[in-house]
């Protein structure tokens, strides 16, 4: 097969053009295109001797817009193929300060939390590095002209925490290609509580916001949505998560999904304030969505209340806007029913 330019970091792939007998300054411009997400055929300002070589070696690596859903509110959801046919999702959500995409880190899900689509097929694979750049570079490039995409969030399909390599790379490249101007401080990474990774993760001094999904602070309950507990209980998780903030100097964030009647009584949010004591945090509130299995998503008034029980009590929260619902906006929804799909 084919290796992916994309996959190249800017010095691999200056090493590859000086090896095909090409001066430095056109691994410039072919990262350039690149970043832009053109095709060999249309980088017009190589010789069409070296396109054609370049198509003849190697591929560009980006994904291909498998599917496009647009919902009522402006959410816009990707399903995208990579190299070897496996589909992934990445959805951008379009606010007035900017436009935010979520992406995937792998392909499936090893974690299998009850209440989230993502896992129910497993894991298939981590994604590489070109593939968590990849998805960028398309959703940007299908915008249109002009810088696009202004955040993005590691919180679509996968654990990006046990994709450790690939993801920390990224977010250098990231940091890098300039032409894209997205800063790490836009960028957020969402884990279930790996503790060995939040701690690595400190080290790296990169400092993108870290989010914990928490969904519970009470152990056993937790247990019961989320299996990582039996590997790194949530003690152990927080304490790697203040490690982190001390160490970046980043307010941390825990995201709640509100589940009604499993974890929205005065024990659960007396057990928030405390766990949340003394730390530089906030709590972002999610409303459950789609319900996997017998779990409801609770009322407005309900969540309202539950969001000022927890501000009276001195915890920073807000509700977040639960945006493309009517386009399976949950993780791995889409995907999944692709996949069924497939199946048929
Ligand atoms: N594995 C990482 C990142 C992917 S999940 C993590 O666990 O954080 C991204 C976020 O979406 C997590 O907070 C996850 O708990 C949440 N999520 C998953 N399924 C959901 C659902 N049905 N409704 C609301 N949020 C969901």
């Amino acid at each position: 097969m084919k290796k992916a330019l994309l996959e190249f970091s800017p010095e691999e792939l200056r090493q590859a053009l000086i090896g095909l007998g090409e001066s430095a300054f056109r691994a410039k411009q072919v990262y350039r295109w690149l970043t832009a997400c053109v095709p060999f055929a249309e980088m017009r300002n190589l010789p069409a001797s070296l396109r054609t070589k370049l198509a003849g070696i190697y591929t560009e690596g980006y994904p291909a817009v498998e599917a496009r859903l647009a919902s009522k509110d402006g959410t816009l959801k990707y399903l995208l193929r990579l190299g070897d046919g496996n589909v992934i999702e990445a959805v951008l959500m379009r606010y007035r300060y900017g436009h935010t995409l979520c992406i995937s880190t792998q392909v499936g899900c090893p974690m299998a939390c009850t209440f989230c689509a993502s896992g129910l097929g497993g894991l298939v694979r981590n994604l590489t590095r070109g593939e968590l750049l990849g998805q960028v570079l398309r959703v940007n490039a299908e915008q249109g002209a002009g810088r696009n995409i202004t955040n993005i969030v590691l919180m679509g399909t996968g654990e990006p925490l046990l994709n450790y390599e690939n993801v920390v790379s990224f977010l250098r490249q990231i940091h890098a290609a300039q032409s894209l101007g997205i800063a790490l401080r836009n960028i957020s990474l969402s884990t279930c509580g790996i503790v060995p990774g939040i701690d690595a993760l400190a080290e790296e001094g990169l400092p993108v916001t870290l989010c914990l999904s928490l969904h519970s602070a009470i152990e056993e309950k937790r247990r019961l949505l989320m299996p990582v507990e039996n590997t790194y209980p949530l003690h152990e998780a927080v304490a790697a998560m203040r490690r982190y903030s001390e160490k970046t100097g980043r307010r941390i964030i825990y995201e709640y999904i509100l589940i009604e009647g499993f974890n929205m009584s005065g024990e659960d949010i007396d057990a928030l304030v405390r766990l949340t004591r003394g730390q530089r945090c906030h709590v972002n509130l999610i409303p459950l969505n789609a319900a996997l299995g017998s779990y409801k998503t609770p009322g407005k008034k309900q969540i309202y209340e539950f969001a000022a029980e927890l501000e009276k009590k001195g915890v920073s929260a807000s509700v977040r806007r639960t945006l493309g619902e009517d386009i399976e906006g949950a993780c791995g929804q889409l995907r999944a029913h692709f996949a069924g799909k497939l199946r048929e």
